[in-house]
């Protein structure tokens, strides 16, 4: 690995898919790996990728919906079994919440493993930051500057860039297109970004909400555009239904961009800088 990269642990969405995990990242700095999203599945993805669950101990929710938090109980508990002594969450109003309706779910579970002679540091202790709006986020553990912009979904969802060393890092998570991510993303190094409206077969269900999914995430070519527009040097498409074609994706995006592409598999590591 270089000195930055990104993981891509799970490049799926709300269906569920062999081949894609629901939606999460791991930006690793210097062998440090800090999590964005805990879609169902990420600690075993983490563990795929040789990354231990334990080792993280900062974790980035951009928006809380069920495709993006559903393996949280999972990473909590499983990390905090396997040694993790301390956590820090962080993400839009909502996370303390959930959080506590986590704790709640599972505190006899908590209490029985503590009576076992466990610490319980590490998750009863989760320090969890939420941050109200866009801008810099000033409540910020990590040590490089990191900045969120409001993007268009249907729930309060963010895009945050990451600026490491002179390397930026921008991931959108779940957005229709908008001027913001175009702003948020100027210039970076990286951007990951939704563009799970691929082109090709779909089924009923999914045809009678294609109008609506419209409003909330954007197509590959929209994905092109914006990343044109912000003028990144690497964009990386994510959350595919399972109907995707990686290929058509690929092309799509590619006639609006002229930089580089990638339509990621699972487990994929992008070298940034
Ligand atoms: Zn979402
Ligand atoms: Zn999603």
């Amino acid at each position: 690995m270089s000195e930055i990269s990104v993981v891509m642990l799970g490049t799926g969405s709300p269906r569920p898919n062999l081949n894609r995990s629901q939606p999460a990242q791991a930006l690793v700095v210097k062998d440090q790996a800090i999590l964005i999203d805990c879609g169902e599945g990420t600690t075993a993805q983490l563990m795929k990728a040789q990354i231990n669950p334990q080792s993280i101990k900062f974790l980035i929710f951009t928006h809380l919906h069920s495709d993006h938090t559903m393996g949280y109980a999972q990473f909590l508990l499983g990390g905090w079994g396997q040694g993790r002594s301390e956590l820090t969450i962080i993400g839009p109003k909502g996370t303390k919440e959930f959080h506590e309706n986590i704790l709640n779910m599972y505190s006899y579970d908590i209490d029985y493993r503590c009576s076992l002679g466990r610490s319980s540091a590490g998750v009863r202790d989760v320090q969890v930051i939420e941050f109200d709006g866009p801008g810099e986020l000033l409540e910020n553990p990590l040590p490089y500057k990191i900045t969120t912009a409001r993007m268009i979904h249907n729930v309060p969802t963010f895009a945050f860039r990451f600026e490491i060393d002179g390397t930026v890092i921008v991931v959108s998570s779940d957005t229709s297109p908008n001027e913001e991510i175009v702003h948020l993303a100027d210039r970076a190094d990286l951007l990951v970004q939704n563009a799970g409206l691929t082109t090709g077969q779909k089924s009923k269900a999914l045809e009678k909400i294609w109008d609506q999914l419209q409003k909330e995430h954007c197509t590959p070519t929209q994905a092109g555009v914006i990343a044109k527009r912000a003028n990144v040097k690497k964009v990386v498409l994510t959350h595919f239904l399972p109907e995707a074609d990686a290929q058509i994706a690929f092309e799509e995006a590619s006639a609006e961009f002229s930089g580089e592409v990638i339509v990621p598999e699972d487990l994929q590591i992008i070298k940034v800088g």
